[in-house]
């Protein structure tokens, strides 16, 4: 981080004092990473932390999700804090100190930043408690496609820590070190992903006219699933449709039995996705039977899209505008990935956001020959961002729980 940047911050002196501990902490949770559910290890060294700054805590809501719990004052308000904790199944690329030990997983999206900025807000404000009301710091498993914050809410995380409100960050490579990215609506995408199957009848492949071969019926449908985006959305509406599997058959001389395809869906609102799906089935079931086959189309279920509540983003930019200025706090342009922390937005007001990671220079020297983006390989958290996204949860409990004072 240049001295610049750092002058025009208004960062925490006591967390700027503390930074050194929670990098290693951070670096030592890069070394060691966990997947989906599995991340038993990073819990317990979550937990321990938090133990040893004498905040209350509860184990196991998602199975090794770890909810701390800091009061002060009187007020009955609370608010959650959210960081992610699990890594991703990709062979780090890197080889300096901190790289991962366990080969095939990798904190390649920066998770390990994130619960230690949050470890850093929870020990400020444990030590400080110039707030009123409660914080709740809920470190989730399993945002990688697992869901772990929609299994933390079925286990119960809102009846057994009711709050009004929960943020959740993200540190976001390319946009520069220093700055925020947030903005009201939807900035992450839903996705489903898809599974069709069209049973045809196999034969000798020099003698078609005796089966029902499904490759120019799934040519077919591959090139109609396109039209649906093209021709029966709002253009303004913005979707993806990725047919990203298309399995059929073995052999050079024979017609397949049957076709599989699969592939994922992004949209930012429930209409869109419900209308693509209706139209794959519709011409999944019509250009078969155009051709004598059948079909047979299964939709799975992931992620809604992440909506920020208008008055939740307001205050989140306030607040950041507060630490870097207004000229450092960007809109936060919306993204076709997915998150699973949309769980939580719909069941509570709250915001997301974005906060820059840079371009990729804070890596060591012996960093992987890729780029420094989210899921690659030579990708690696900032630890100069620290204390920014620290200080960001401090004043954000702070601005959400004011101390008013009794005149
Ligand atoms: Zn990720
Ligand atoms: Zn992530």
């Amino acid at each position: 981080m240049s001295n610049q940047i750092i002058k025009h911050q208004q960062l925490l002196p006591e967390i700027v004092a503390n930074i050194a501990s929670i990098r290693d902490f951070r670096r030592e949770i890069h070394a060691h990473p966990e997947l989906c559910f599995e991340e038993v290890r990073t819990a317990e060294r979550v937990a321990d932390k938090l133990t040893e700054w004498g905040i209350p805590i509860h184990k196991g809501l998602g199975k090794t999700g770890v909810v701390g719990i800091i009061k002060s004052g009187t007020s009955a308000r609370a608010i959650g804090l959210r960081a992610d904790m699990d890594a991703l199944p990709i062979l780090e690329q890197n080889s300096f100190a901190h790289a991962s030990v366990y080969p095939g997983k990798m904190h390649a999206c920066g998770h390990d930043g994130h619960t230690a900025m949050l470890l850093a807000a929870a020990h400020y404000l444990a030590e400080h408690r110039d707030f009123d009301g409660t914080v709740y710091v809920i470190f989730q498993p399993a945002e990688e496609g697992g869901g772990g914050a929609k299994v933390m809410i079925e286990n119960g995380l809102f009846e057994l820590f009711p709050m009004q409100a929960v943020y959740g960050m993200h540190n976001w490579p390319g946009l520069p070190v220093g700055q925020f990215a947030v903005s009201p609506g939807p900035v992450m995408a839903a996705f489903d992903t898809f599974k069709v199957v069209i049973k045809g009848k196999g034969c000798h492949a020099a003698l078609p006219h005796l089966g029902l071969d499904p490759v120019p019926v799934a040519a077919q449908i591959i090139l109609a699933f396109q039209t649906i985006l093209s021709r029966n959305a709002n253009p303004l509406d913005a979707g993806v449709l990725s047919v990203t599997t298309v399995h059929i058959g073995e052999a050079k001389n024979v017609i397949a039995d049957s076709c599989e395809m699969t592939g994922t869906l992004r949209t930012f609102s429930n209409e869109l996705m419900d209308m693509i799906q209706q139209r794959m089935r519709e011409i999944a079931t019509h250009t078969c039977l155009a051709h004598g086959l059948s079909s047979e189309i299964e939709f799975f279920k992931g992620y809604p899209p992440t909506v920020n509540h208008s008055e939740h983003a307001e205050l989140s930019r306030q607040v950041m505008t507060g630490i870097v200025g207004e000229d450092n706090v960007l809109t936060q342009h919306p993204t076709m990935g997915a998150e699973d922390f949309a769980f939580m937005l719909h069941q509570l007001p709250g915001c997301y956001c974005f906060i820059g990671n840079g371009e990729g220079g804070h890596r060591m020297p012996d960093h992987g020959a890729g780029p420094c983006q989210l899921h690659n390989a030579s990708y690696d958290f900032n630890d100069d961002i620290l204390p920014l996204g620290a200080t960001y949860w401090v004043k954000l409990v702070q601005a959400c729980l004011p101390v008013f004072s009794k005149t």
